[in-house]
């Protein structure tokens, strides 16, 4: 890329990691995708600041990367900066009667052990998504305990795009409008979550944990968590009234497997990556899912992952 070396001297004080043309499998859940042309993981808000001024400066594309557990990158790659939240906000602190404010690059085991520890009820919701508090809410991940919106105060931003001529801190208290299932409605693709504030019901702390650890036990035994995936692929057709891998186990789809992409054996809405799966293979079997699921059954079939194109 013709920016590449101008954006390399703009960012020569930058104390956080920065690579220049960085295969993005590294950083993907799935081990799949191309290099990006510059991936920055910064440590600090200086370093934000750095970035900001190199993308005002050369305007490359820019994608907000969490820690990677729900996306797809293209084979190709990415033709401009990931930046990726990582290890930037990582704190947990208490701030009034049952409610905590933590770093948006906190991943959810760490924050479960903290409430294990301290007795956060309310936050086992959480157990087994691998992501970060800031994918977590981007996504308004969640499991059958409830999702994280539920447990929402507010959140912390600030805006990467073009438009924005400095790296203002937004504060935005929540409400249910912003969120739907798997879904938010209030960022832009360049806003970057800081931080977010949770509730939680103080309880007794060994009863937190013993829920927490049933759920891992849980999760274990159903899902594929020993090859790499992105977790549910599709969002459940909740007006079907059905659940994403009953819809596959109809199909008869379960096991089916096109390059090293496979939809797993343990549970249908997972497609794992058996080695060296290509971004097109994984492509190729959602398109046979959805079109079959569309053709033989009449269902919708909406994707769950991220997939960038
Ligand atoms: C084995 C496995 C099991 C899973 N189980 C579940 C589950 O039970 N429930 C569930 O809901 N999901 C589940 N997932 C999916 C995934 O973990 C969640 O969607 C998670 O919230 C993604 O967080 P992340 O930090 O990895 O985000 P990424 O995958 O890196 O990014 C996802 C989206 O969030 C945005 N984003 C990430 N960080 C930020 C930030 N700081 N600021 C602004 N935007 C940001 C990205 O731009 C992207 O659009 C599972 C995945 C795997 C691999």
């Amino acid at each position: 890329m013709p920016w590449v070396d101008e954006f390399r001297a703009l960012t020569g004080r930058f104390s956080g990691q920065i690579e220049f043309d960085a295969p993005l499998s590294r950083v993907a859940y799935y081990r799949i995708g191309g290099p990006a042309s510059v991936l920055a993981t910064p440590r600090t808000l200086e370093d934000l600041h750095l970035l900001h001024l190199a993308v005002l400066k050369v305007g490359c594309p820019v994608f907000v990367l969490g820690w990677g557990s729900n996306l797809l990158f293209p084979d190709e790659g990415f033709p401009g900066l990931v930046l990726r939240m990582k290890h930037l906000f990582t704190e947990v602190r208490e701030v009034g009667p049952g409610r905590i404010r933590v770093g948006g690059s906190l991943g959810a085991s760490s924050l479960l052990r903290i409430a294990a520890e301290r007795g956060y009820g309310g936050l086992e919701r959480l157990t087994g998504i691998p992501g970060s508090v800031g994918g977590m809410v981007a996504m308004n991940a969640g499991t059958h305990l409830g999702e994280i919106s539920g447990i929402l105060i507010s959140t912390e931003t600030v805006s990467f795009g073009q438009g924005a001529e400095s790296l203002e801190v937004k504060i935005r208290v929540h409400g249910e409008s912003d969120f739907s299932y798997r879904r938010n409605h209030f960022l832009s693709p360049s806003d970057l979550i800081l931080h977010a504030e949770l509730n939680y019901v103080p309880e007794d702390p060994a009863n937190v944990k013993a829920k927490i650890d049933e759920l891992y036990q849980r999760r274990k035994a159903t899902q594929p968590v020993d090859l790499p995936s992105c977790g549910s692929v599709f969002m459940n057709p909740k007006a079907w009234g059905l659940h994403a891998w009953q819809v596959v186990e109809k199909l008869g789809l379960k096991g089916y497997r096109i390059g090293d992409a496979q939809v797993s054996e343990k549970h249908g809405n997972f497609i794992v990556n058996l080695g060296s799966a290509k971004a097109s293979d994984v492509r190729a079997l959602i398109r046979l899912i959805r079109e079959r699921a569309k053709n033989e059954l009449g269902i919708d079939l909406q994707e769950e992952v991220r997939i960038l194109s």
